[in-house]
């Protein structure tokens, strides 16, 4: 991944809707889609996320759009992490040019072989925590890790996309509480509402492995009320079928007590540490040099059979292309890109 170095596009080149053919619809969040698209004159693939501003406005989400924007064009660069090449608006919508990944959501793989060996699942964890020490070493916090938002490359490895609702600008020991994530995976401190840090993305870590080898989530219940009373007032269930390491890892990261929680004191640090990750040599995990255990198969960009066909059965919109009233904007260009969101500065923006 990167973000300006691996384009062959022009830096200084403004970019338009038009310049690309919006072939699929690849999936939907809860302010537009993203679709596969091809830059006409490279003829390189991209996913190009497209946010209706009216609904962003009618749902008061800017400063999540927002956060996602900035966090992505802090020029952050790391094998696990999407990255932007280029954004862009017209009167209606914002666009995302990003890296076009095409190996499936985790998610997609692991309901189809319900659990995870082990040794798959600690490659994935590793990657994933690689990817959160280094958020968080720019002082960001991702806090919606799950496994939608998990995507596998064509070689098999961890891509984390989505970075909605990532909290930027808090310092080691900074506390913030917006309410936000996903039920499943909420943290107690989250749920009660109360002020929390960097260590809720390790708690979310440990709910996503527990997911991998127990095949559900680790406070599950159909009953929402109960799901977070379990959050907030059981242990996690931990059958022996997995091993020590790997239950004293997700006992440690499914702490309730942030404080004491793993990776409370020195972030990702004690999770490379701990046993459960001891055959990981973290230098060649991230020089890619570790074999992933499983490739996705698929035979081309345009080889969509990872994606929910529920979004790309749909019919591609033509008003994606209008050159009309198009803002362009370099991914290089400073905040104040997107006008009718206005910036502030960032502390405005994200508190
Ligand atoms: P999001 O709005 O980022 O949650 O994206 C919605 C869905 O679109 C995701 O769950 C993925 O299935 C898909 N998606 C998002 N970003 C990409 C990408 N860069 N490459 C391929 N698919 C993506």
């Amino acid at each position: 991944m990167c973000l300006n170095s691996q384009s062959s596009l022009a830096e200084d080149t403004q970019i338009k809707p038009c310049d690309f053919d919006y072939l699929k619809i690849i999936g939907k969040g809860s302010f537009g889609k993203v679709l596969l698209a091809r830059h006409k004159e490279t003829t390189k693939y991209y996913a190009v996320k497209v946010l209706q501003k009216k609904i962003i406005l009618k749902k008061k989400e800017q400063k999540h759009i927002m956060a996602e924007r900035s966090v992505l064009m802090k020029n952050i660069k790391h094998p696990f992490l999407v990255g932007l090449h280029y954004s862009f608006q017209t009167t209606d919508k914002l666009y995302f040019v990003l890296d076009y990944v095409n190996g499936g959501e985790l998610f997609y793989h692991l309901q189809r072989e319900r659990i995870f060996l082990e040794p798959r699942a600690r490659f994935y964890a590793a990657e994933i925590a690689s990817a959160l020490g280094y958020l968080h070493s720019l002082h960001i916090v991702y806090r919606d890790l799950k496994p939608e938002n998990i995507l596998l490359d064509s070689q098999g490895h961890i891509v984390l996309t989505d970075f909605g609702l990532c909290k930027e600008g808090l310092e080691p020991n900074g506390t913030t509480t917006t309410f936000c994530g996903t039920p499943e995976y909420l943290a107690p401190e989250v749920l009660q509402k109360q002020a929390y840090d960097r260590t809720v993305d390790w708690w979310c870590l440990g709910s996503v492995l527990y997911e991998m080898l127990y095949g559900l989530p680790p406070f599950y219940s159909r009953n929402t009320a109960e799901m977070y009373n379990n959050i907030l007032h059981k242990a996690p269930v931990l059958k022996p079928n997995v091993s020590n390491a790997g239950r004293d890892l997700l006992e440690g990261l499914l702490q309730k007590d942030r404080t004491k929680r793993l990776g409370g004191k020195d972030d990702f640090l004690e999770l490379k540490c701990h046993s459960f990750f001891s055959p990981i040599n973290w230098e060649d995990l991230m020089a890619k040099k570790i074999t992933p255990p499983f490739v996705p198969s698929v035979s081309g960009p345009t080889d969509l059979r990872h994606f929910d066909p529920e979004f790309t059965h749909l019919p591609v919109s033509s008003s994606l292309c209008t050159d009309t009233l198009t803002v362009t904007s370099s991914v290089k260009e400073a905040a104040g890109a997107f006008p009718g969101f206005s910036y502030g500065d960032e502390g405005q923006i994200l508190s």
